[in-house]
Parts: C-alpha cells; structure tokens; sequence
C-alpha cells in the first residue's frame, strides 16, 4: 500500500507544481469534490481570500496542529491540505467574510511564505489513481450498505446522502463524502485526508461507519425505552384525571378525598396532645394537595398512618396489690426469695407514691435461663399491664433506637416506638433486654438514646427522628437485662436498681423442673392428658451430664426434647413409656455431653482447679503446667488475654523469689522451660481472678507436690504473695459446687459474700479464707509426708 502511495504522490509532483493564496484554518474542513461554507474572521486570512478571488479563485487550505492557540508559524501547519475554489464571498456585517469554498484534490505543502502581505504556499496537486480491483468493489458496496444503515438510523445525515453516495463511482470521492457525514475528531479527519491511497482510505471508513452503526443502535434502543417509559406515565396520568372528572360528575366521592376525611376524623378521636394533633392534621391537609399517583404520597401516608396507630392515651388500670404480686410472683418462679421480696418492696413504694415519685429503673442481672424475661413478664402479669421487650444485642446505631428521619429512602421509627405501637398502651410493661450487649460506633451511640428513655426527666417528651413530634414514655415502666453488668456504661448503670440472680444450684434446679418445666413442656408437646414422667434421676443426669449453666435453659430444651420424642411415638400410635428413668436418656438425647465434676481421681502434681465466672455463671477451669529442661522461658497458652498473662508472670516471679517457702529444690530456673496452659484452649480467658491457682499449679509441678482433687480457688496475688479480694464469688461457688468441689479457697475480704449463697452449698463445701498465696499452698497442696491430707 505505501509504496502505491509514494507513487501517487511522486506522479503527482511530477504532474503539477504552483503557488497558491495560504488560508490556515484550525480545522480542516473541506475535502475534495465537497462544498463548505466557512466563516473567515482574520484580516490575514481575508487577504488570502481576496488575492484568490483576483486570481483564479484557487486557495491552497491547509489545517494546523496546535489549534487551541491563537498564533501560528509555519511548523504548525500540516504537510497535506486541499486546493479549493472560492465560488463566492459576502462580507458580514460583523466583519467577517462568509465564503464558500469548493474542495478540488489533496495537494501537498511544500514550502509556505508567511511573511508577507498575502500568505502563500508553493504546492503540488496529488492526482489519485483509482484502480478498480475486486477488493475496492467490495469494500466500496459493504461502506455503502453501511452507510445506508446510518442514514436510516441517524435522521442528521438525511436519506439523500445515502442517494448521492450511490451516484459516486471512485472509491477515493467515496470515502471522503461518507467521511463529511461522520462524526470524528479533527485529528481523525486530518488522518484521513492523509491516507492517499483510495484503498485504504475506503478500509479505514469501513471502519469508522461499522462503530457509528453500532452507537446509532444503542442510542436508538435508549431512546425508545425512555419514550415508552414517559408514553405510559403519561397515558396513566390521563386516565386517572378522566376518571376524577368522571366520578365528579357522576356524584361520588374521590377515594382520596374519603380517604383524608376518614384519616381526620380518627386523628381527632385519639386523644393526641393538642401538638401531635396539629402536626397530623397539617399532613393530612398536605396529602391532600399531592397529586395521588406521586410517590410522597406512599411516604405522607405511612407517617400518618404511625401517628395513627400509636397509643396516646391508651391505658391499662394498675393493680398495685403486693399481696396478689407476691401470688403471682410465686406461682411462676421457684426460690428467689430476696429478688422476689425486693420486687414487691419496689411495687409497694410505686403505690404510695402513686407513680409521681421518680423510683429507679429495674435491672436484673444473671446468666441466660436464670429467669429474668419471666420475672419481667410476671411483674407486668401481676400489675395487669401488656408486656413486650426489646432485645439491644448488637445495637451500634443510635437511628435503631431513635429511627431515621423521614427524608430517608424507607424510613421508620426507632425500637422503642415500634415496640410502643405493639404495646398498644402508653404504659406497658417495657422490658430492654441485653443492656450489656450494646455497641458504640461511628453511627452514633444508641446508649445516649437509651439514657434520654430512661431519664424521667426527660422521658416525658421522647424525640423520635421519624415521628418529629415528641412522645411520652414516661407511664412506662422499664424494666432492664443483662448478663454481667461490667459493660454498661456507668451513666446508665446510675439510672439502675441492678438485682443479682446468681443462678441456681443443683437442688433448686430439681425443684424449677418437677414443679414449672417438665409440666410446662408436657403440655406444650401435646402430651398434657398423659401420666409420662422424666424421674427425679433421669433430671439429675440432664443437670449433670447434659447441661453446663447457672440457669435452666438448657435444661427446658432437653426436657422438651424427651417429650418431642414421646410425642412422636404416641401419634404414630406405638405403646409410650409412662415413665423416663435415668438409663433411657442417651436414648432421647443422645450420649452425656458434659462429664461431672472436674474434681479429679486423685491428687495430680502440676494441676491446679480454678473458678471463672463466665458469661453463663460461672464455671471451673484447671491451669496446668509441664516443666521441661531449655532455656529458661515461660510459655503461655490457652487464648489468654494481657491481665491473665501477667497473672502468671507475676506467679512465677513469687515462685522464684520464695523458692525455699515454697519447698522448690534443685531447679535452675535459667535452664528451666515452664510451659503454662489453660484448657479449654479455644476459650478466650481473662482477668487477674486466677493468679492463687496460677501459683499453686507452678509450685506443684516446681516443688513435685500434688494437689488435692476436689479443692478450687479463686483470687488475684501481688508480688509480695498477699492475696487480693475478686468479684462473682456467688456465681464461682454455684459452679464449684456444680462439679462437686468441697473446698473453696477465697480471700479473706470476699467471706462477706458467702451470706447470700443458699444454704444447700454452705453446707457441702468448706469455704476458707485466704490473705496470703502461702496459706493458698498449705491448703492445696499434698505435703511430702502425706500429713494433713
Ligand atoms: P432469662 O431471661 O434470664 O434468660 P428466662 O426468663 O427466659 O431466662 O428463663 C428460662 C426458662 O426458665 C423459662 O421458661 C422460665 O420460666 C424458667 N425459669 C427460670 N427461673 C425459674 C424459676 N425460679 N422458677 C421457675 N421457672 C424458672
């Protein structure tokens, strides 16, 4: 191909050679055997024009790179322009010169003189050598084809474009009229102008007009559907304006105009404050003037229909009878004597101070399945008032509390109006549960919300993003959970009467079920007409080797599933067990998942049993250390968190430094590996509470001497061996009593205590008080002689 071109060119400067008038335009604009009317603003310029139209109406039009500038030198122009005819001027009045200019062949820019008082270049004329091969043909049928697809697609172009390329037999004039017609950048077109070969230049538009098809087509394919989309909106707009006007004639009431009249009518029937009331009927009066196929009008209408459906004066009468509460409180809950005795002392000053007295917000506090949810709903039972709750568990943004504005994309009001219009009173029972699961992050936090609901200062007036008008809380009564009360946050905990439920021992447990579970899961599996008994040893075992926990949740689950599975014998008509021992269970329930009681067989050198209290109560962990000969390091495992570490580092260290008290002989300590591990190892495990078990399970396996089974502690140690007062005595001494501890090593400062643990477990183990860790070792540790065991 370029050597054809080299050739066209070089006939072509051996054809012709001449000077000629420069007009530089920022564009190339025309092209041979084309026409354009150009605007020619620059005196310069019009010289050139007229120094042309004095001549032979020739003009040598050449196009320049940097077109952005205003000024240009001879470098700037492009090698390659048209010679064009001038067939006519006519000056503007704006000064201007309007002319129109006749493209005649591509000429080439060979030398230019800019300096003088007319521009001129000295060009020659490239002749095109058409030849007519089969390639050319076909290529010049497929850019005709095209181009009538673009005509067709592209109302700009206009059909006789398509016609007048038919008209055209050199492929060279081909391609630079399809050329005219599309759409391209001026250094596409200037490229263009270049490609001297017919050939090639037919290729290139080719290409070029298959792409603008293509984009005609997508264009099209847009517009259609946006025009569908405005036809239908339109046409429904029609139809629903003919038929108001229908119905209007007709006599009959337009649905949104009942609608509103409807919504008014209940609006002022709901007792709303006077400003609640106003605020509903200025968005009833809003709605009105919506037209009703506009989407505000979903919106208006959901927020009116919660004002709506809120209670505002709604109530339920108070039985304040502490004598019929006590009833109640005792028919659905076994033991809890002092919680129980503190709810009704709460219940009596509420009465005689007949609610104008701000008292404290409730909080109970314990393990799941210790019976905090069904002592709330007792409460609420026993005053006659409705009951909900709300769980805050995982709650980190303030809107789930307090709702999202309206002008969010679905909206709605927070939990605690949501929960409101469930309640359907304005002074429910109103239980938050998982206060200490609540979260704090970038979305603002939910518990300053939460103090704003709980604050009978302000409650009166609860301000709710969505509802905008605020709302009275203050004939709730609240009533909080949580599992520990060490997460909450300090300024709520002030707003708190927190009442501890430890968790129950194995006695009470018994009790709970024979008395509330196992007649409550009957029933509920259907087998309430039938005498099926679950033993008091079968109960046991679930107890022992089915469940781990402080309450009896668990336990529920597992006596529900041994009535599931009776349920299901008896309706499929096979002969039902009318008792279930201890033996059938692994039948029911499959095999025990807990074995009872840590204790061990026998007295172990380097183990050592702690007491944890763990989100579900507590529970015993033993720590045991292995000694190893190396290089002196301490290795830690078991995911223990800093606190727990330094526990055991602190241990060490009083190991070491009180190694002849402590009967440590013949270690090297630099030459000694000590590896410390805590199981359940996947467990993570923190706090200081386990440093006297620390120490004894180090000074066991340093000193060879085991330690006695069925012994536990609990208590944090100093450097000096003092040992320091820990929290959750109560939970620890029910979990060492679960596993059948009988001696429980606490610091001294914690006996206090032990006054609230239920006398079955003051009885079964022997509670000593500790102050220092060596009085720790003489109580857990065997000596050598085997004395005092
Ligand atoms: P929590 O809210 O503390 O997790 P729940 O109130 O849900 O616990 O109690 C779990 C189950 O145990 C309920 O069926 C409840 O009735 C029962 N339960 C808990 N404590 C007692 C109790 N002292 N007497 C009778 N049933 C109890």
């Amino acid at each position: 191909m370029t050597t054809r071109t080299k050739r066209t060119r070089a006939r072509g400067k051996a054809a012709s050679s001449l000077t000629l008038p420069l007009l530089v335009r920022r564009d190339t604009i025309v092209f041979p055997n084309q026409a354009a009317q150009v605007l020619v603003f620059r005196n310069s310029a019009q010289r050139a024009v007229e120094a042309a139209m004095e001549g032979d109406h020739r003009i040598a039009v050449v196009g320049r790179r940097n077109f952005r500038e205003r000024d240009f030198t001879a470098e700037d122009l492009y090698g390659l322009g048209v010679m064009a005819t001038v067939s006519r001027t006519l000056k503007m009045p704006d000064g201007s010169l309007n002319i129109l200019l006749e493209g005649t062949s591509r000429i080439s820019i060979d030398r230019t003189h800019l300096d003088g008082p007319v521009a001129q270049a000295e060009v020659t004329i490239l002749e095109e050598v058409a030849e007519k091969t089969d390639e050319v043909l076909a290529l010049m049928r497929a850019v005709l084809s095209l181009f009538e697809q673009a005509t067709k697609l592209s109302p700009q172009m206009g059909e006789d474009a398509h016609v007048m390329a038919m008209n055209v037999d050199d492929p060279g004039w081909m391609a630079d009229l399809v050329t005219s017609y599309l759409q391209l950048s001026l250094g596409d077109r200037q490229e263009l102008l270049e490609i001297l070969s017919p050939l090639e230049r037919l290729r290139r538009v080719n290409l070029l007009l298959a792409k603008e098809v293509e984009i005609l087509q997508l264009q099209k394919g847009i517009q259609t559907e946006v025009q569908e989309e405005v036809e239908k909106n339109q046409r429904e707009h029609l139809l629903r304006e003919q038929m108001r006007v229908v119905r209007r004639q007709l006599g009959e009431v337009d649905p949104q105009t009942k609608d509103s009249t409807d919504l008014r009518e209940k609006v002022q029937g709901l007792g709303m404050p006077e400003e609640v009331q106003k605020k509903a009927l200025e968005e009833i009066e809003r709605l009105e003037g919506i037209p009703s196929m506009s989407p505000e009008v979903g919106v208006v209408r959901n927020y009116l229909d919660w004002l709506v459906s809120l209670p505002w004066q709604q109530a339920t009468e108070d039985a304040l009878d502490t004598r019929v509460a006590a009833e109640v409180l005792n028919e659905n809950h076994y033991g809890l004597k002092r919680v129980k005795e503190r709810i009704l002392e709460y219940m009596a000053v509420r009465k005689l101070s007949e609610g104008k007295l701000n008292s404290p917000i409730l909080c109970f506090v314990g393990a799941p399945g210790v019976g905090k949810t069904s002592l709330g709903k007792s409460i609420a039972t026993a005053l006659g008032r409705k009951f909900v709750r709300v769980s805050l568990g995982g709650t980190r943004d303030e809107a789930e509390i307090r709702g999202h504005r309206r002008t969010y994309v679905g909206a709605m009001p927070g939990r605690i109006i949501q929960t409101m219009r469930t309640a359907g009173t304005i002074n429910p029972v109103f239980m938050l549960d998982e206060l200490d699961k609540l979260g704090v992050d970038f979305r603002g936090d939910p518990s300053s919300a939460l103090l704003e609901v709980l604050d009978p200062e302000q409650n009166h007036a609860f301000s709710d993003h969505y509802l905008e008008v605020p709302y009275d809380l203050s004939k709730v009564l609240f009533i909080a959970t949580a599992n520990v009360l060490d997460p909450v946050l300090p300024a709520l905990r002030d707003r708190l009467e927190v009442i501890e439920l430890p968790g129950y021992t194995e006695e009470e447990k018994l009790h709970i079920a024979r008395r509330f579970l196992i007649p409550k899961q009957r029933e509920q599996n259907g087998l309430g007409g039938k005498d099926v008994r679950i033993t008091a040893e079968a109960v046991r075992r679930m107890v022992r080797e089915y469940t781990r926990e402080a309450g009896v949740r668990h336990l529920e689950r597992e006596i529900g599933g041994v009535y599931r599975k009776i349920a299901r014998v008896v309706a499929e008509d096979r002969p039902a067990p009318r008792r279930v021992g201890a033996s059938a269970l692994p039948k029911y329930l499959g095999p025990p998942r807990f074995t009872w009681g840590v204790a061990g067989e026998k007295d172990e050198v380097g183990v050592a049993t702690g007491v944890a209290r763990t989100e579900a109560g507590g529970d015993v962990l033993s720590v045991e250390v292995t000694l190893m000969k190396g290089k002196g390091t301490l290795t830690l495992t078991g995911s223990l968190g800093d606190v727990m570490k330094e526990s055991a580092q602190a241990a060490l260290s009083y190991a070491r430094s009180h190694q002849r008290e402590c009967l440590i002989k013949g270690i090297t300590f630099e030459e000694q590996d000590i590896h410390v591990h805590v199981p359940a190892g996947a467990v993570p495990k923190d706090g200081p509470s386990a440093g006297v078990t620390m120490a004894t399970a180090l000074v066991s396996a340093l000193s060879s001497r085991p330690v006695r089974k069925n012994v536990a502690m609990t208590g944090e140690i100093t450097l000096r061996g003092k040992v320091l007062e820990v929290g959750g005595i109560k939970e620890k001494a029910l979990a060492a009593h679960r596993a059948g501890i009988t001696t429980f090593l606490l610091p001294k400062k914690n006996m206090s205590d032990l006054a609230e643990l239920p006398p079955k477990v003051r009885r079964d183990i022997q509670f000593l008080p500790m102050e220092w860790v060596g009085e720790v070792l003489g109580a857990a540790l065997v000596t050598a002689t085997g004395a005092g065991a």
